[in-house]
């Protein structure tokens, strides 16, 4: 192999390793960074809070608590009820916030509207709208010829 053949394969490997190291920099860099989340909520929140010791509904500002590093790094909003029972809702992990299966403000919202969503395959929906279940049953007799 020529000398110079030689010194592009060296060089090939070079540039190479280097691009590994300039990849892996930048996987560190994203696991290092706090989520976007985290970063974008206020320091103090405003908002509906359960208290599981009190087994009530309450609304009060709470404070920001972030914990863990990186990629594993998780933040809530820390609240006392009027009994001064620490309480938290999700700032990460949204999705699994305990809050909306145990407070009973957020169950009856879905209740009230629960019959909204009502699809005429639902039984319900014929006692819940008599008259619109009627007339869907007149058009589809009539498109069905019975
Ligand atoms: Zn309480």
């Amino acid at each position: 192999m020529s000398t110079l053949a030689n010194e592009v394969k060296r060089l090939s490997g070079i540039y190479a390793s280097i691009q590994r190291d300039k990849d892996r920099e930048r996987e560190l860099q994203l696991a290092m960074a706090p989520k976007r989340e985290i970063v974008d909520a206020p320091s103090r929140q405003y908002q509906p809070y359960w208290c599981i010791c009190c087994g009530r509904d309450y609304h009060a500002t709470g404070n920001k608590v972030v914990e863990g590093q990186g990629a594993s790094m998780s933040a809530v909003y820390k609240s006392q009820c009027p009994e001064g029972h620490d309480n938290y809702r999700y700032i990460t992990d949204v999705g699994n916030d305990p809050y909306f299966n145990r407070s009973q403000d957020v169950a009856k919202d879905r209740a009230l509207h629960a019959d909204d969503i009502l699809s005429p395959h639902d039984s319900r929906f014929q006692t819940v709208y008599r008259q619109q279940w009627l007339q869907h049953e007149a058009r589809r007799e009539q498109l069905h010829g019975k």
